[in-house]
């Protein structure tokens, strides 16, 4: 999910700055998959174990989220690999203690209440709408130690977390505004779906 109005400080630009993160190799931001890729439209596969090949996909797609400095949040979809994973950082500041999550095959366990917020994504660049979906949910997933977790998310973390999780479904936020809204932004969307993408 991407937020324009927030920039963070040059995170990425600075090749030490992302001591919070697995220290592996150097990694590369990844290429982005852009609304009319059909890897976008494909449900991701539950993560069996996290191993070094996963904690390595986590180090990459925090690069490749920071890039973009608009981003708050990443799904692997988003780079064209079908697993269950997703990044999510709401920080403020890079030394804010919460707000930096990485999770393999996150559920929802449950959900509550209802919030109307605008959302706009990485894959769909440009278009911002207005999404309802529910206020407060329950998340179980596993982290980057392979540890199990249950936390309960409302707020801007909820609202991420169901936005990324969705993409793991192959569900975009385009599919969950309202039908007329939508007939409103079909050229825009065949005009996305046509466009060049830088690669
Ligand atoms: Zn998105």
């Amino acid at each position: 999910m991407s937020k324009p109005k927030r920039k963070r400080k040059n995170r990425h630009s600075s090749e030490d700055g992302m001591d919070e993160t697995p220290r592996l190799e150097k990694t590369e931001p990844l290429q982005l998959r852009y609304y009319g890729d059909p890897v976008l439209r494909k449900r991701a596969e539950p993560v069996q174990e996290v191993t070094y090949e996963e904690v390595k996909l986590a180090d990459d797609m925090l690069k490749t989220l920071y890039f973009t400095e608009v981003g708050i949040g990443l799904a692997a979809t988003q780079v064209g690999v079908l697993k269950r994973f997703l990044i999510v950082d709401i920080r403020e500041e890079e030394e804010d203690e919460t707000g930096l999550f990485m999770l393999f095959n996150p559920e929802i366990l449950n959900s509550d209440g209802e919030d109307i917020a605008e959302e706009g994504c990485l894959s769909i660049p440009d278009l911002r709408e207005d999404v309802k979906r529910p206020e407060k949910i329950v998340v179980r997933a596993i982290d980057l130690q392979n540890q199990s977790l249950e936390f309960e998310a409302d707020g801007l973390l909820a609202r991420v977390l169901q936005h990324e999780i969705d993409h793991l479904n192959g569900t975009l936020f385009i599919d969950r505004i309202s039908g007329i809204k939508r007939q409103l932004l079909s050229d825009e969307l065949k005009k996305l779906q046509k466009a060049d993408r830088p690669t």
